[in-house]
């Protein structure tokens, strides 16, 4: 998405919510946000920001097309994002190999691994249950970006602060300069592209 195309959409009339009574299976509550647009005379468009999916229509697009297009412009970027994000087993095997590689004294493996709608953080680990979320921003990011989070998280399986131990454990990751560059790049354009006034209080309810 060009800088461009974005602020083309950042002029909406009108911005709301889907209808929460919608029925659109595997759609997570609060993911898809739809801009009514004035400038926007036929087209539809629908694109990744941050966590969520913005699909931008018509001002003038009535509520019928509407439940029949988002959800369609919806599966189109799910089914591009799938061919280039890893599956949650894949995410799995990964940190067996990271672990293996930097951290052999960690025996320990997560009982789940999956991708989530995380805007705050990029991934967490619960060690009660040993499960590992990885925030979907990751989805498409550079190999070096991921694994280092994967690694993060796996370690704390093990370690559960950021602890002097913990640190040196992250530290045996050989790409930490060109992870935290990515992420932190990410990050600033994230709060450089903020989204207009409207838009953040409806994503903040
Ligand atoms: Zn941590």
């Amino acid at each position: 998405m060009s800088l461009d195309s974005f602020l083309d959409d950042l002029e909406p009339d009108s911005v709301e919510d889907l209808d929460r009574d919608a029925t659109l299976p595997g759609i997570n509550e609060g993911e898809i946000v739809v801009i009514r647009s004035a400038r926007r005379k036929k087209n539809i468009s629908a694109y990744r920001a941050g966590g969520r999916i913005v699909v931008s229509i018509p001002a003038r697009m009535s509520r019928a097309d509407e439940r029949a297009m988002v959800p369609e412009m919806v599966a189109k970027i799910r089914a591009q994002e799938a061919a280039i994000t890893m599956s949650e087993s894949a995410l799995a095997d990964r940190i067996d190999q990271l672990l293996r590689k930097f951290a052999p004294e960690i025996t320990i493996r997560p009982s789940d691994v999956s991708w989530r709608a995380m805007r705050e953080r990029w991934g967490s680990c619960t060690s009660v249950d040993r499960r590992i979320r990885i925030s979907d921003r990751l989805k498409g990011a550079p190999a070096h970006a991921l694994d280092y989070v994967l690694f993060h998280e796996a370690i704390h399986l093990e370690i559960s602060d950021h602890s002097f131990g913990f640190k040196a454990i992250l530290g045996r990751f050989p790409y930490t300069d060109v992870a935290t560059a990515y992420l932190d790049g990410y990050e600033a354009a994230e709060t450089a592209l903020a989204l207009p006034e409207e838009l953040k209080k409806l994503l903040k309810k």
